[in-house]
């Protein structure tokens, strides 16, 4: 292979410096930026001629995407994922010649060379000696897209065979290769869409009729996003058709609405999606809500971390879930991660030395070595009814999906005053709202606060892109409004997400967890079954610590983490 000697005049003409690369460096130190993307800005070079530029300054081996093209990446080295994630690729160079070492048969391409954190990464997941190349971002991404639909197609020849469907619910294929298929344009429209929303890492996908036709929005991080749509009511009409035949639903029912589920093949795994069409004036409308179990359980392991709450917050959790008896209830309005929490928990006390059942609406993501059971109304098995059944199977620990009626509000507090330990979520604005919620369920005033151990108020908030944050000052009106003024905010670190590639230019990207726990002790319970003024119960609170989810997230405004206008969306002013 060719190893270039810089045969392109633009490099000549303006080669990188040291100078140049001092003032990238300062540049990118103040904007939050990546070295190497304020780099190539400063350079004015095209894609090719900048990586040929880039690799004589810091002495590698420069590769274009022709280069990529002939080698083959060794992805049970270097995983798929991992190659996507870390924009690096490990690649078998074609023998040219046999007197060459492995040592020169293995590239590691990557795109960034100064972050010395990802070689580090890169290093440790690879374990060999290798050469490290360098290639333009955009080629290394192109290279991974390419073999990715030629992993796609050979999925495809294996469920083919049948080795796949080991259940009934019909399996799309979703892939850059079904989607370029000689098919009709509204079935290459939805495959499309769903295809873009799980690469997105959205979590629910709305098809909304309207008299034009169809408008997509994909719920990501929490918010509703308009991604596109389809002119044409005829076409609307078909896509949903087409939603109804992957789901096994009536398509000339159109007027009640329906419910049901499917799975597409994506992205290397089977994804669940539970689907619900709705009837509206104008056509009918579609929300595809996706159970991605293997996201949570593979890619990020499951535990408390993952909502990223704060240290001492975690600590807190921690100790109350590890309490012999009692009830832990969660609660956050819908999309809150709070069941997340309650699988975090789980999985941290599962060590085996307690039999531990859940009953769940749906079973979101399987722990191993828990008896896990899904509720079928359907077929009678309603939450109170599997939970009843749960007691007699002896167990130690209890998760309940969710309460939201009168008998199993009543079971779940026996079941914490008996000596089991019930870890279960109910749907409420705040911890104040929840023991209003158990009393409207028929729940008297002193089982409940006898049993309940602490009550844990939780949402989930963006934050700010890392590729796009910078600095921010924000006006009087919006410190105000959120109850700072310039003294209070004196030692605030403002910041936001311009917008970028990274973040589809919403300036966010992720989510971290915020909450509020308050725990029942004596004075607390004493306060609630005298049904004492919320006031009074919340300077009770205070007075023992207890951090408001306002202030939690406010911590993270300091910190440069999130914005003012994320809290104000998803906590009040107090
Ligand atoms: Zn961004």
């Amino acid at each position: 292979m060719n190893m270039h000697d810089l045969p392109i005049a633009d490099a000549e003409a303006h080669p990188l410096t040291p100078v140049l690369l001092a003032e990238a460096r300062t540049l990118a130190a103040q904007t939050g930026r990546p070295v190497i993307e304020v780099l190539e800005e400063l350079s004015s070079l095209v894609p090719d001629a900048f990586v040929l530029a880039l690799a004589r300054l810091m002495h590698y081996p420069a590769l274009n995407a022709l280069d990529l093209n002939a080698m083959q990446p060794l992805f049970d080295r270097l995983s798929f994922n991992e190659s996507v994630a870390l924009q690096a690729v490990l690649m078998q160079a074609p023998q040219e010649s046999d007197r060459e070492e492995q040592i020169q048969q293995l590239r590691l391409v990557i795109a960034d060379p100064f972050d010395h954190g990802l070689q580090l990464r890169l290093q440790n997941s690879v374990r060999l000696p290798v050469q490290w190349c360098l290639a333009h971002r955009n080629d290394i991404a192109t290279c991974l897209q390419f073999h990715e639909s030629q992993m796609r197609a050979l999925d495809h020849v294996h469920t083919e065979d049948g080795m796949d469907n080991e259940d009934q619910v019909p399996v799309e294929q979703l892939s850059l290769k079904s989607i370029s298929e000689d098919s009709s344009p509204v079935v290459r429209f939805v495959r499309s869409t769903l295809y873009d929303a799980l690469k997105a890492g959205a979590s629910d996908i709305h098809l909304e009729s309207t008299v034009h036709g169809l408008r997509v929005k994909y719920r990501i991080d929490g918010v509703l996003n308009e991604v596109g749509g389809l002119n044409g009511v005829m076409q609307a009409e078909q896509a949903i058709s087409r939603i109804k035949v992957m789901s096994e639903l009536d398509i000339a029912e159109r007027r009640i609405p329906q419910d049901g589920r499917c799975k597409v093949h994506a992205l290397g795994r089977e994804i669940d999606l539970r689907v619900s069409i709705m009837p509206s004036v104008i056509g009918e409308d579609a929300v595809l809500r996706v159970l991605d179990r293997k996201a949570l359980s593979e890619a990020q392991g499951i535990s408390l971390e993952v909502l990223g709450f704060a240290p001492a917050m975690l600590s807190q959790i921690r100790m109350q879930a590890e309490a012999p008896y009692g009830m832990f209830l969660v609660t956050g309005p819908t999309g809150s991660g709070k069941t997340t929490t309650l699988y975090g928990m789980i999985s941290e006390i599962n060590k085996g030395e307690d039999k531990i059942v859940t009953i769940e609406d749906p079973v979101e993501y399987q722990l191993p070595g828990v008896l896990q059971i899904p509720v079928n109304e359907k077929k009678g098995l309603t939450f109170a009814r599997g939970l009843r059944s749960i007691l007699r199977h002896d167990p130690d620990k209890i998760m309940v999906g969710e309460i939201r009626d009168g008998e199993t509000a009543q079971i779940a507090v026996q079941s914490a005053l008996t000596g089991h330990l019930v870890l279960t979520t109910v749907h409420a604005n705040n911890v104040f709202d929840v023991i209003g919620r158990f009393t409207n369920m028929g729940v008297d005033a002193y089982s409940f606060v006898s049993a309940v151990n602490v009550i844990l108020a939780q949402r989930l908030i963006r934050v700010i892109c890392p590729y796009c944050k910078v600095d921010d000052s924000p006006d009087q009106d919006l410190l105000l409004k959120s109850g700072l003024d310039e003294k209070a905010s004196a030692h605030y670190q403002f910041k936001k997400g311009q917008g970028c590639g990274q973040c589809h230019g919403s300036g966010y990207k992720g989510r971290k967890g915020i909450a509020e726990l308050l725990l029942f002790d004596d004075a607390m319970r004493e306060l609630i079954v005298a049904k004492a003024p919320i006031s009074q119960i919340k300077a009770l609170a205070a007075k023992a610590g207890t951090r408001t989810m306002r202030e939690a997230g406010m911590a993270l405004v300091q910190a440069g983490e999130t914005t003012l206008q994320e809290i104000n969306r998803v906590t009040a002013l107090s």
